[in-house]
Order: structure tokens, then sequence, then C-alpha cells
């Protein structure tokens, strides 16, 4: 009888749900898999309309537990707060011990604060269980003034949506550098910035914020702005419990091509909590996507002593932001479009991408 390895999952973060979903293959090469998450998974793709009421608050969910058990995985329904390298020994908040032959880590991101001081009723982009909460707090604030600060992918999605939503009298969006959507084509930032514009959302550029409240910001010179309502998008960071843990910093866990840690071949890491040494990857769905795969592969190497193989990111991946009313931009380098279609577009890749892991079948064809 072949010795069993203990692989640990903590997080189902994209790439793990598709680990997850092939655990057949890994129970057949020799792997006993566990699973330590909570229950439900948020999925961002529709997080902006789910956060401001366009669609149902269940929208994007997934149920981790019904997944795990149609595949045959143990479920520990909980959260980690410690890890012993050494003894290769997992805590849990309810304080369970999982001892582990090969940990992964895929516990995704949140969102950052720079040096901005931040009250803790403003609601953080991530973790998207947090953004959740936008949609009652609005409900509660009829007639609300809404700040977003932040004027990349996310915050341009909220402003967007805020704008159209019903209920929410002003939206202001607060972005320290001198324009929208940096990392977008010209024509693209300015299209967004146009219809920003048009729904009424006011905009201020160069405009670095010193301290967020719940009802009130200040500004770097001193100004103070009022709102009911703030939400900060300033950027995504690896989740902080990774540093508390000595496992890595605001990157992420170090991972080599392979995903591998570096001095810890026995850890992963996939998705936002990565630090890729290879290049810099932006804080994108799509490379967990694109790892789980990969991750996949290389634990099947592994167990039949093989070379595990490389991510190599897409060099120009399709990114679709949901402005709300029904319009979507989408970009691919320097290509755009905005317009219904693209928003079509996003819907059905969502649609496609949350059926998998929302149908479990217990062949682990996902
Ligand atoms: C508003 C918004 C819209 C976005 N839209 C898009 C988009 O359209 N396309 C795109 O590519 N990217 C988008 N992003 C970025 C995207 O959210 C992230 O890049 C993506 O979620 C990262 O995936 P991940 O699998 O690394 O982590 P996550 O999706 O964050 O998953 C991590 C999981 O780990 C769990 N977890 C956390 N801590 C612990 C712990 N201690 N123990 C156990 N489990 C834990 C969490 O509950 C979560 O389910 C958006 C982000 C925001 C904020």
């Amino acid at each position: 009888v072949r010795d069993e390895t203990g692989l640990l999952l903590v997080g189902a973060g994209h790439a793990h749900l598709h680990v997850v979903a092939h655990a057949a293959e890994l129970r057949a090469a020799g792997y006993r898999v566990r699973l330590l998450a909570p229950r439900w998974f948020d999925y961002s793709g529709v997080a902006s309309a789910t956060a401001t009421g366009a669609l149902p608050a269940d929208a994007g969910r997934i149920d981790v537990r019904a997944l795990a058990a149609g595949h045959g995985v143990e479920l520990v329904e909980d959260t980690l707060v410690g890890i012993d390298t050494v003894a290769r020994v997992a805590t849990t908040a309810d304080g369970a011990a999982l001892a582990y032959d090969l940990v992964s880590l895929n516990v995704g991101s949140v969102a950052a604060t720079h040096d901005i001081e931040v009250d803790d009723e403003v609601v953080r982009v991530k973790p998207l269980a947090g953004l959740g909460a936008l949609a009652t707090r609005l409900a509660a604030h009829p007639g609300a003034t809404v700040t977003v600060v932040g004027g990349g992918s996310s915050g341009l999605e909220l402003a967007a949506h805020l704008a159209v939503t019903r209920g929410v009298t002003r939206v202001r969006l607060v972005e320290a550098g001198p324009v929208l959507g940096p990392d977008l084509p010209g024509g693209a930032r300015r299209s967004v910035t146009r219809l920003l514009a048009r729904r009424g959302v006011e905009v201020h550029l160069g405009t670095p914020v010193r301290r967020l409240a719940g009802d009130h910001l200040l500004l770097g010179d001193g100004r103070r702005l009022d709102h009911d309502l703030a939400v900060l998008a300033t950027g995504l960071v690896a989740s902080p419990l990774l540093a508390r843990l000595g496992l890595g910093d605001a990157d992420g866990v170090p991972v080599t091509a392979t995903l591998q840690h570096p001095d810890h071949p026995e850890m992963l890491a996939a998705g936002d909590c990565a630090h890729f040494l290879p290049q810099p990857l932006a804080r994108i769905g799509v490379h967990g996507v694109r790892q789980g795969p990969v991750l996949l592969a290389g634990l099947l190497a592994r167990a039949h002593g093989e070379p595990a193989p490389s991510y190599t990111p897409q060099r120009r991946a399709l990114a679709v932001l949901d402005l709300g009313a029904g319009i979507g931009l989408a970009v691919r380098g320097r290509w755009w479009w905005r317009g219904r279609t693209a928003f079509l577009l996003k819907r059905r890749i969502d649609r496609r991408w949350l059926r998998r892991y929302r149908s479990p079948t217990p062949s682990g064809a996902a």
C-alpha cells in the first residue's frame, strides 16, 4: 500500500476551485486532499453589480461545501490563522491543527490602504464579503452621497454603477493620480471619463486623500468633503495574514514559475496572494484562473517524479469592466471596445465560469 501525501489547500480561490474539481486525479496519484476555506466563494466578475443591487447578492456565489462534497474533498469550513512550516501543521481560527505534507495557498487579497487612515465603517472593495455590505448600506441611506476613493478598474466600475443606482443622489470619485484608469489605453480612458461625466459623477483628479472616515474624508491639502458612505478602491495587496505568518509581504508569498516557494518546496501559492517572482503580475482573477491547471499539473507531476510545468502569463489578457446599465468596456492590449456587446460578452464569460463550479460532477470533469 502506497503512503498518501497529505495535500492541504488553503482558501477556495480561483486556482483551488479548479484543483478541487479535479481532485479525483489527485487521489488517483496518491494524494489525500483537504480544503480549508469558508463555505462561500464570491466571484469578482459580478461584484460591482451585486454590491450595488443591480444583480441579486448571490449572483456570483459558489457553494464551496457542495463543490468539495461533489468531488470527494474533505472541507474544513474555517480559516487559516497560523502555520508551522517546520512541523508542517496549519492552525485554524477554531483551533484545529491540520498536518500536511504539501500546502497550497490561494487566499486572495485585500484593499490597499497605502498611507490613508481608513475607518472601520468604510466599505473596502476586497475581501468581496465586505463589499457585499454596500448594497445593505445603500438601502439604509436613501438619497446617499457616496465617495469612491481610487480610480483604477474597481473604482471605475463602482462609481459607474453607483451613478445609475436608484437611491444614490451624488457620486464622487477621488483619485490621487492625474488620470482615471491609468492601465487603460488612452481612448478607453477618455471614453470612460466621458461616460462618468454624462452620468454626473464628480471626478477629483490629483487629489490625495489623507483620512477616510464613514461620513467624511480629509484631503492632503486639509480640505474636508462630507458623504454618507465611502468605498476604498485604491488597489489590492496580498492578504496581510501572509506577512503576519512570516510567509511573505504585501506582494504575497514568493513563488517561482512552478508556483513553488523558492525556499519551501512543500509550499505553493497562486492568485492574488502569490508574488510571482519571474515577472510582476496584476492582481486580476485571470491569473488565478489560468494558474489552476498549472498547479494541478505540477501536483500530478510531483507524484509521478516528473518536473513541474511553469506558469506563462498571457501577454495580453482580455479584461472587461462592467460599467452598469448594460455597458461594458472590453480591453485587450491597446484594443478596446465600449458598449452593450462588451457587457454581454462579460456576462457570458462569467456565467460559463460560474457554471463549472456550481454543478459539480463526481467524475471531476469540470
Ligand atoms: C470590484 C472588483 C471587481 C473585479 N473584477 C474583476 C474582473 O472582472 N476580472 C478579473 O480578472 N479580476 C477582477 N477583479 C480582481 C479579482 O477580484 C482578483 O484578482 C481575484 O479575485 C483574485 O483571485 P484569487 O483566487 O487569488 O483570490 P480570491 O478570489 O479573493 O479568493 C480567495 C479565497 O480565499 C478565502 N480566504 C481568505 N482568507 C482565508 C483564510 N485565512 N483561510 C482560508 N480561506 C481564506 C476567501 O474567502 C476567498 O474565497 C476585481 C476586483 C474587484 C475588487
